[in-house]
């Protein structure tokens, strides 16, 4: 049985919504206490503390921390063509659309005559890539992360994924093959916040260290992501997955039921809620969703996940009250399974990525639908945007001011920087009028 919320009866303007619908207990800075020291122990130690953390972690030392290029090129090799089919598709969709993210590389404003401010975009140096691998090899993420990588025009990209027992100490051959597949060179065996602070803080003979660190994870990788950030740039904090699912009384409850069980696969802290009007919409996804999971490959993490607190049905009066509670909610994922979808969707302010219809599953999109599956988690949707290409790039202003156009306004930055008590401002631009090819000084 789901745990049930009824929020019939509140007022809108009187409750905040976001504190009553299921959300994990999903504590990035309890976490943070944990990844401290792993951050600081790969900091110290270097590659000593990587192998002595992997073992602890992952159980195993790696032979490699850095994977040989013969590694990438053997699993490419090996890749089933029907898998490698569906990366390749993956990858295509994925660029289409980064592509059309790109935007122009410089935008040039007149804000008077001879007075031009350019907008330029800069890609990010240097980048690291993290791709998740402790309960299921994310090779998808590795698509997710280093497409629009790739097309924002980063130069030095690098991967690391979590060392696996059973593959020799490298990551899943599935990440190495899509790594080959993308001409990725640079690619680590090391996972969790240790391989955040070795991107972050470099590691003698081994890693230089990155100007930005991007991909998602688990509580660990994004605890360890918030710690370093300063030091380095990153993305949105993406940790354990969760959808809601907004939906009236025309849903098909298997539909709704499946994505449910499929969120709840990734991890016994995602989560998976469903806000509907229907009670007996309600019924019957809770029904199947209970015949769905105990069928499931990953039967016991499903379980948990979505017996956890953080997930549920949330009973609601109808799509307007619906709408405020999945605005106020913020959900990685948002579908929407209601009449007229398209138009709810509109409306939505606060989302990771809204899926319309009942054609549109989230598993579309984790996969080859052609958006991002990088999405921000447990309410950073309120302020942040899945990864893509802009992500990668920074906006730079270019200021070209001839002499003419600054002297037209000498006069205003000085009463300006008068008002603000810095004279020192103002008097940059009063040398330049007395003194304007500097003989006088
Ligand atoms: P992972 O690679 O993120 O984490 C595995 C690593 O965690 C291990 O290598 C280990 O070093 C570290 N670790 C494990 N237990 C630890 C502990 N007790 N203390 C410190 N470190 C520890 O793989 P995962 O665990 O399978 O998690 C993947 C996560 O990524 C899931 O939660 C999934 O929902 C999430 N995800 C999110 C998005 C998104 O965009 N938000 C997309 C895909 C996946």
């Amino acid at each position: 049985m789901l745990n049930v919320v009824d929020l019939r009866d509140q007022v809108d303007a009187e409750v905040d919504y976001s504190t009553m619908v299921p959300r994990a207990p999903f504590d990035v800075t309890a976490a943070l206490d944990i990844v401290a020291p792993v951050c600081q122990d790969v900091a110290a130690h270097g590659v000593d503390a990587l192998n002595r953390l992997s073992e602890k972690f992952d159980h195993v030392v790696p032979e490699h921390l850095r994977v040989p290029a013969a590694a990438l090129q053997d699993a490419l090799e090996a890749l089933d063509p029907t898998v490698r089919q569906a990366y390749e598709i993956a990858i295509e969709r994925r660029r289409i659309v980064a592509y059309q993210e790109l935007g122009p590389e410089q935008v040039d404003v007149e804000v008077a005559t001879g007075a031009i401010i350019s907008q330029k975009m800069i890609p990010v140096n240097r980048v690291g890539l993290y791709v998740p691998g402790g309960r299921a090899p994310l090779a998808s993420s590795v698509i997710h992360n280093v497409v629009p990588a790739q097309v924002a025009g980063v130069k030095q990209i690098a991967v690391t994924s979590p060392p696996q027992v059973d593959f020799g100490g490298l990551p899943h051959p599935s990440i190495l093959a899509v790594c080959a597949l993308l001409g990725i060179e640079e690619v680590y065996a090391v996972g969790g916040s240790q391989a955040v602070a070795m991107f972050a803080y470099g590691v003698a003979d081994l890693c230089r260290p990155v100007d930005m660190i991007c991909g998602p994870g688990n509580i660990y990788v994004a605890a360890a992501k918030r710690y370093v950030q300063g030091k380095v740039g990153i993305d949105s904090e993406a940790g354990p997955s969760e959808v809601a699912i907004l939906a009236d009384g025309t849903a098909i409850p298997s539909h709704v039921a499946a994505d449910m069980v499929s969120q709840a696969e990734h991890d016994p802290m995602a989560g998976a809620v469903l806000i509907t009007d229907s009670e007996e919409l309600a019924r019957r996804v809770d029904e199947v969703v209970a015949t769905q999971a105990a069928d499931a490959r990953h039967a016991d993490r499903i379980h948990e996940a979505l017996n956890g607190k953080q997930s549920g049905i949330v009973l609601v009066r109808d799509m307007e009250q619906g709408l405020a509670v999945a605005d106020a909610y913020a959900a990685e994922h948002l579908e929407i399974h209601t009449r007229d979808a398209y138009a709810l969707a509109q409306r939505i302010t606060n989302a990771g990525a809204i899926f319309v219809g009942t054609w549109s599953p989230v598993s579309l999109g984790d996969y080859l639908a052609g958006s991002t599956h990088v999405l921000p988690t447990g309410g950073g949707a309120k302020h942040s945007s899945g990864l893509n290409v802009k992500s990668f790039l920074r906006a730079v202003h270019l200021i070209r001011y001839e002499q003419g156009a600054t002297d037209a306004v000498a006069k205003d930055v000085m009463v300006f920087a008068d008002s603000e008590d810095l004279p020192s401002h103002g008097n940059a631009l009063r040398v330049r009028i007395e003194d304007p090819d500097g003989t006088r000084s």
